[in-house]
């Protein structure tokens, strides 16, 4: 190793959507909703073929920015997820492929006729060597029944489950209307909450949703710079902080690829929220970007990340200062691709 290199414990994306990195530049409009609209046409789009050449340079774009693990939360379809696996493989990043269950509303080509059709799915992807995971997409698109089939399905067989979960005001209301729960509540409910569960942005959680990630020993995953870019609104930081919910982070949609920024984002967040300093010390942030990632995916390897200590953002900094000056001050052009 170089003198001027500094290894640290990869950064893993631990959700990212690969595809949407082609709405850089685009994909505005009024709101969430709107920029739903952008994205469903771009995910139209999709064939094996595109998948299999962008998302292999999406992924050397992660590699390049300090990510050395993604976990990929799927809703393509089945083919296209080999395709991902075999991006992920010709990049040489590490990969969870987070099969989306979809049961209702997006597109047709996200839908499974059935639960059992989607585990068929699943096992047919363990059965090729792929890491996987459960990720029910949310509850607007998955009902109480496909829930607790899935559920248990996780519970059984060991393995993580992701999903999306209380990001805009209008899924909580429709949840609300269909069940008389909220979505976090909902999981609860079907056995969806469990240590295995990484609930994707709560953002709009109540504090006795929060209560049942944090009983659950649940965790959840913030994705800084999606969540400002689509207006979602500030994560209840405090609130889980308080709870000691296990907290990592998402690259989600890409529209930026910088892990340092996702960290300077969500500790400048709860500064603002709590108009105190060092609110989650850097050593835990880091720790937010990288093992605690690596968790919520399953994984017990992942690559290191180098720093490169002659980068100029990093000039005059002291050896013991540089993990802070990493957080607050770089970018991620400061790790060697
Ligand atoms: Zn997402």
């Amino acid at each position: 190793m170089a003198v001027d290199r500094l290894p640290l414990p990869g950064f893993v994306t631990a959700h990212s959507h690969a595809f949407q990195r082609a709405l850089r530049g685009r994909g505005a409009g009024g709101d969430f909703w709107a920029w739903r609209d952008a994205m469903l046409a771009e995910a139209e789009r999709q064939t094996p073929d595109i998948v299999r050449e962008e998302y292999e340079q999406t992924y050397r774009e992660l590699l390049g920015a300090g990510y050395t693990a993604v976990g990929e939360f799927h809703y393509l379809g089945l083919d296209e997820a080999y395709a991902a696996l075999e991006a992920a493989r010709a990049a040489g990043i590490e990969i969870v492929l987070l099969l989306a269950a979809y049961e209702r509303g997006g597109l047709a080509r996200f839908r499974q006729g059935s639960v059992a059709e989607y585990l068929a799915q699943v096992e047919a992807l363990r059965e090729a060597g792929a890491r996987v995971g459960l990720s029910p997409h949310s509850v607007r698109a998955c009902s109480a029944a496909w829930l607790s089939e899935i559920g248990s399905y996780a519970e059984r067989e060991d393995l993580v489950l992701h999903v999306h979960a209380d990001e805009q005001p209008r899924e909580i209301a429709e949840c609300l209307a269909e069940y008389g729960l909220r979505p976090i509540e909902l999981l609860a409910r079907t056995g969806c909450l469990t240590p295995g569960t990484t609930v994707v942005h709560a953002t709009h959680a109540s504090a006795a949703e929060l209560d049942l990630v944090a009983e659950a020993g649940a965790a959840v995953c913030l994705c800084p710079t999606t969540e400002a870019n689509l207006g979602d609104g500030f994560p209840p930081l405090e609130a889980l902080l308080e709870r000691e919910i296990r907290l990592t982070v998402g690259s989600d949609s890409n529209v930026r690829i910088d892990p340092l920024e996702e960290l300077r984002e969500l500790e400048g967040t709860a500064r603002r929220e709590t108009g105190r300093r060092e609110v989650v010390p850097v050593a835990q942030l880091l720790a937010i970007g990288s093992q605690n990632g690596a968790a919520c995916l399953g994984l017990d390897a992942w690559p290191d990340a180098e720093v490169d200590l002659a980068h100029l953002s990093l000039r005059g900094v002291a050896a013991e200062d540089v993990p802070a000056a990493l957080v607050f001050s770089c970018s991620a052009d400061v790790f060697h691709a």
